[in-house]
Formats: structure tokens, sequence, C-alpha cells
């Protein structure tokens, strides 16, 4: 689960990590009165407004139809109130929200801690994620941080450092200092830094998150370290042990139908292709979107039922799949072991039925306990449902039904 930058910033704090501080609003107005009181928080002249959306590249990005950037420096109340109100509401385009962009509904006004005239600011990026094939959590940083650093990722490789960290014994402090070093901090900026290190990666393992990426950690003019970004990802896994971050979660900022599939129980990813699946078991799905591509179409989407491939389970993969409407045929491809296939054959009649109109052909695969049962199930019902029993012939059904 993705959240934004503030709620982020709000669960580092509970860390012990520095962050620059800021208050959230929905209006202009309201965007006006944070300012002022943060003002009267931290005695910040200046301000910037960050629009707050499940994307980076925010500072670069614009809102779409005027020259409104996503993140922006504002140094009298009018100016806060301007752009709040040139941001919400309108949709950010940046280069990890592709050309349809995102609307923005909340800006996070910020204290400025660039400190107005202060040249000896210093931006580094770092973060936390699980390198799989080390089977370590690992920490990448670097001394160039800031808006650019996918360019330096690409033509100066060398900048950007790993440390990885043996999850038996956590993040020892002679790595931590080694980080700090690495960034060239010496003196107070140092000692903050080895904290700042320390406290994230205490935050990334107590929140059991799969992502953290602080870009920038800033050092400001009196060598501080905080975190001036937070793009977190908890790991969904983990949520159960959090129920306090349920809350966090913004379905607006995700694909409507995996927010309907994820309230059935159903695992859903939705693709680009024209071919909708359906299967039980994530390795079947799988091969089946394999035997989609082989038999010329593509899939539109991954979707496992799970063990339960009942009637409703069926009709909702439907349903779910048929708001797509890219989709041309449907596939479904059960492997009957606990489940009897001839149940499920029943299940894919009645959800059929029960959505009277199914505007697409589908092919049902069943092999397994019944499947023979299944089959004439399927082939007596006088539907536009087609049964195949081996992976061979739903491939070639597939290929026909596309031609
Ligand atoms: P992103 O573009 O979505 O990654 O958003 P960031 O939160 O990283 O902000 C983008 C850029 O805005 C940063 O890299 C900074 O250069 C700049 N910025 C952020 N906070 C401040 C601030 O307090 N003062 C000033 N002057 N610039 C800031
Ligand atoms: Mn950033």
């Amino acid at each position: 689960m993705n959240i934004h930058e503030y709620q982020g910033k709000s669960i580092l704090k509970k860390y012990g990590v520095a962050v620059q501080e800021g208050i959230v609003a929905d209006s202009a107005e309201a965007a006006v009165v944070a300012a002022e009181t943060l003002q009267k928080e931290t005695g910040t002249g200046w301000w910037v407004v960050k629009a707050q959306i499940h994307a980076g590249g925010r500072g670069k990005g614009k809102i779409v139809g005027t020259e409104q950037r996503g993140v922006a420096l504002a140094k009298n109340l009018d100016a806060v109130k301007e752009i709040a109100g040139n941001i919400l509401g309108g949709t950010l385009v940046t280069i990890q929200t592709g050309e349809k962009g995102k609307l923005v509904s909340k800006v996070l006004v910020a204290q400025d801690v660039y400190y107005p005239g202060a040249s000896d600011t210093k931006e580094f990026y770092m973060s936390i994620l699980l390198d799989r094939k080390v089977g370590q959590n690992v920490i990448i940083y670097s001394t160039e941080g800031g808006m650019d650093i996918e360019d330096v990722a690409h033509k100066t490789p060398e900048l950007i450092h790993k440390e990885h960290i043996d999850p038996a014994v956590g993040l020892q402090g002679f790595q931590a200092r080694k980080i700090a070093f690495n960034l060239g901090l010496s003196g107070e900026a140092n000692k903050q830094m080895v904290k700042f290190v320390t406290n994230l990666y205490g935050a990334y393992v107590g929140t059991d998150s799969g992502m953290f990426e602080i870009n920038p950690v800033l050092k400001t003019s009196d060598d501080k370290i905080i975190a001036v970004d937070a793009k977190v990802n908890l790991d969904d896994n983990g949520l159960f042990r959090h129920p306090d971050y349920a809350e966090m979660r913004d379905v607006t900022e995700e694909d409507p139908t995996e927010v309907e599939a994820a309230e059935h129980n159903l695992n859903y990813v939705k693709l680009d292709g024209n071919v909708g699946c359906m299967v039980n078991g994530a390795g079947l799905a799988m091969a089946t979107m394999d035997i989609i591509k082989l038999s010329g179409g593509e899939p539109a989407n991954f979707l496992d039922v799970g063990g339960t491939a009942n009637a409703k389970t069926v009709e909702a993969g439907f349903r779910i799949i048929l708001k797509d409407p890219n989709v041309k045929a449907i596939l479904i491809n059960i492997f009957g072991g606990i489940v009897r296939c001839d149940r499920v054959a029943q299940g894919v009649v009645d959800a059929y039925k029960n959505i009277g109109n199914v505007p697409v052909p589908i092919i049902v695969r069943l092999q397994g306990t019944n499947a023979i049962e299944a089959k004439k199930l399927i082939d007596e019902s006088g539907l536009e449902v087609f049964s195949a029993i081996t992976l061979q012939e739903a491939a070639d059904l597939v290929t026909k039904v596309l031609a």
C-alpha cells in the first residue's frame, strides 16, 4: 500500500526521524491557516506548497493547462493561497503519473527548510528496500540527491552506494557511521546523519515497509539532517499487524477495479491486453497468461480466485473483468482438486445467467475432479460458452474466438 508524503512523514516522526514540518490542507483557505500555524510553531517565514499524490517528480511536474509546478515555494501568505488554489482540484502530470496525470485533492504546506539565503544546504538521496537477490535489506544512498537522481543513476552509477543489512542483527553502528562518512559529513552533521539513518532503518523495520525513499534528505545550514520528502510503501502482507494504518489507504489513488476485487478477496491486477482470465492459483494464472500469449492474444489481467472457486466468486470475477472495455474474450482456467469441476461449471453457468448479457465469448477449461461432467454441463447450457479440457484445446479456442 502506498501512502502520501504527509502520512509517511508522520510515521517517520514517530520513529524519531527529523522531517520538514508541514500541515496538510484541502482548500486554499485551509492552506493559509496551515501556513500561519507553521509560522507560529517553527518560525518559518517562507513555505513550500506540495501536491499530495501517489507519484514522485512533482517538483518538475505541472498542473495540466497551467505553468504551476506540483511543488512550489511561497514567500508570503498570498502566494501560499494562490499556489494552493492553482494546485488543488488540478491534474498533476509528472514523469511517474503517465500523461493522464493525477487529480490533486490535498496539498502539504511545509516549512521552507532551505532557509532564505542559505548556501550550505546539501541534498542527499536515501532509500531502503529489500534486496531479494541477496536476501537482505539494503540502504541505497548518494551525495547527489534531489530531483535528478534518475540521471545520476544512469550517468554516474558509481555515485550511488549500497549498504546491505543482515536482518538477523539489524543495522550496526559502524554501518550508520560509514554512511555518514561516505556522504562527506563531519562534526554535528555527521552525528545527526548517524541518528537519521539509525532511526530511519528502525522505522522501515518497525512499520513492515516494502520501500522507503527519502529524496532529498537535507543537511540544513545549521547542520540538521531532515527528510524533505517521503515515499513510503507499506507491505500489504504486514498490514494486519498495523490496524491503525488502514485509515491511510487512499482508494482514489488506486485502480478502482483492483479495489473492488480486493473487497471480494480476489487477487486481481489489471493489464493492457484483450483476453480476460480467471484462474485458481497464482502458478496456474501465470501459465494461463502464457497460453493466452501463445494463442495470439494478450492477457487483460491477472486474476486468482484462490481456493474458493464458487458461483459467487466466479460472478464477482466476471463482473470485474467485464469492466475493462478492451476485453474481447474471457478464459476461465480452473483445476479441480478439492473444488469439483462440475460445481465450478454450474457456478459459471449461474453467474453467466445472473449477469444476463455477457458481451464476449467465454472459454472454460476445467481439468481435474469431475472434468467430464463439467464439460457436459457447459456444452448443454446453450450459452456462448466454449469448453475445453486440455490447455491446448483452450489455447486453440482463444485463437479461434479472437480471429
Ligand atoms: P518530488 O519532486 O515529487 O520528489 O517532490 P520533493 O518533495 O522532493 O520536492 C521537490 C523539490 O522541491 C526538492 O528536491 C527541493 O529541491 C524543493 N523543495 C522541497 N522543499 C523545499 C523547501 O522547503 N524550500 C525550497 N526552497 N525548496 C524545497
Ligand atoms: Mn522527492
